[in-house]
């Protein structure tokens, strides 16, 4: 098959998503669609003229690309361009997707494509790629990252420079969360081995706030359709996430949004929380009173009202960094290293966020039992013990409902054994820098008093 056509996108078609539809014959071997439009950038100052595919095939998703610089696709059963999954090419009716992230006011932006198919196979071809293993290691703490980047999206370094980074780090776990798309998972899970285990996960990068799908390694939907739209609600793609054992964690709540950041603000007042219970508080370095420090307050508010509501953090990371004494880390207390663990570690609420200290936060009750971060505490005695490390000068704050009810001097390392507020409806452990700048950050141990 061979076709060619060119359009036109305004301002209108902002946040819009909009489909091309073409019939592939019985016997095509390869598909390439080349993909142009303009103009991208207006302008220093401005933001881009933002664009994405997306690629479905009669049997579902092949991928999608959240990168503007290089929009041709090349699909096989043996190979596919990246973003883009390889695969049997099914004939029927395929649907090229533009999802229009960005289209500025005034803007007139044309595009070509052009798409043609090919009976026989050229000398494209990824390697095959074998899933790693994590031996066992049994109950303990474990480091990791659940938000991450390659050029498999809009990232600059590839999925090998990734691991590199998570080993660079001594982590313990690490997850690529590539915008709309798995299809860097292949190569990722390649990399797993006894130092390092791999999580799978996609970023769903919706016109109206972002969401990580934790602990997936399936493309899942990620359209919403504008508010009072036909079809899919975020609520819908939250329980769909849920539904294939993936954690659905609202991604940098507070960060800047339309029109510099696409979608990156969160803007779902249904979901305000509404059913969501993972939070990214921690996204990306944190620095003065970032939105990070808006995130947190935002988190504290929801924790006041009564809602259950576990903190994660996630590095975000597109790029090599230098060393980054900002960039936030899960330390999560599993059964053991595997991902159904760290999933359930996560769920429980049993992780605190980190750049390096190391913290201890439980309860002990009267009658002996011991409750730690993400627990519920239902006896009326007790006590509370503290204990911090790797924390150098640094200040702690004992949070209780929203309020810093105790502040001392890290010391570096040091412990603490309080009497419990009965009266409290939950508490977290800060560890904050001599700027104020965040640190680690317990999830909160609630206390319920029915
Ligand atoms: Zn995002
Ligand atoms: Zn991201």
């Amino acid at each position: 098959m061979e076709l060619k056509t060119s359009g036109s996108l305004s301002h209108l078609d902002k946040k819009r998503h909009i489909p091309i539809f073409f019939e592939l014959e019985a016997g095509a071997k390869e598909l390439e669609l080349q993909f142009s439009y303009s103009p991208v950038e207006i302008a220093a100052a401005l933001p881009i003229n933002e664009i994405s595919l997306s690629l479905f095939s009669p049997a579902g998703a092949r991928g999608a690309r959240h990168n503007n610089r290089d929009m041709n696709i090349r699909l096989s059963e043996v190979y596919a361009s990246p973003g883009y999954v390889p695969g049997v090419l099914e004939p029927g009716r395929w649907c090229l997707v533009i999802d229009a992230h960005r289209i500025l006011p005034g803007q007139v932006v044309t595009y070509d494509l052009s798409i043609c198919s090919r009976a026989n196979l050229s000398e494209f071809r990824l390697p095959e790629f074998s899933e790693g293993k994590t031996a066992s290691r049994g109950p303990g703490w474990y480091r990791g990252d659940f938000h991450a980047h390659t050029y498999h999206s809009d990232a600059r370094w590839e999925v090998s420079d990734l691991v590199h980074f998570a080993r660079s780090q001594t982590l313990d776990f690490t997850t690529l969360s590539d915008h709309n798309t798995v299809s860097g998972l292949a190569e990722f899970h390649s990399y797993r081995a006894d130092d390092l285990l791999t999580l799978g996960a996609l970023e769903l990068t919706t016109f109206y706030g972002h969401a990580v799908a934790l602990g997936l390694n399936q493309w899942t939907e990620w359209r919403v359709n504008p508010p009072g739209g036909p079809g899919h609600t975020l609520q819908d793609l939250a329980n769909r996430v849920e539904a294939l054992g993936g954690i659905f964690i609202m991604a940098h709540p507070m960060s800047e949004g339309d029109p510099w950041c696409s979608g990156c603000h969160w803007g779902y007042e249904q979901m305000m929380p509404g059913t969501i219970r993972h939070i990214e508080v921690w996204n990306s370095s944190w620095e003065g009173s970032s939105h990070n420090e808006a995130a947190l307050h935002l988190y504290y508010s929801w924790l006041n009202q009564g809602h259950r509501l576990v903190a994660t953090a996630g590095t975000d990371i597109h790029r090599p960094a230098k060393q980054d004494h900002s960039l936030g880390f899960n330390c999560v207390y599993a059964n053991d290293l595997t991902a159904e663990a760290i999933l359930q570690g996560v769920r429980q609420g049993h992780l605190y966020l980190t750049n390096g200290p190391e913290l201890e936060l439980l309860v002990e009750t009267a009658s002996g039992t011991t409750f730690m971060m993400g627990d519920t505490v239902t006896e009326t005695e007790g006590k509370l013990n503290l204990a911090w490390n790797n924390c150098q000068d640094f200040q702690l704050n004992l949070i209780v409902d929203g309020q810093v009810f105790q502040s001392w001097d890290s010391g570096g390392a040091g412990q603490e054994k309080l009497e419990l507020n009965f009266a409290a409806k939950w508490l977290t452990l800060e560890v904050r820098n001599n700027r104020g700048e965040l640190r680690a950050l317990t999830n909160p141990i609630f206390f319920s008093h029915d």
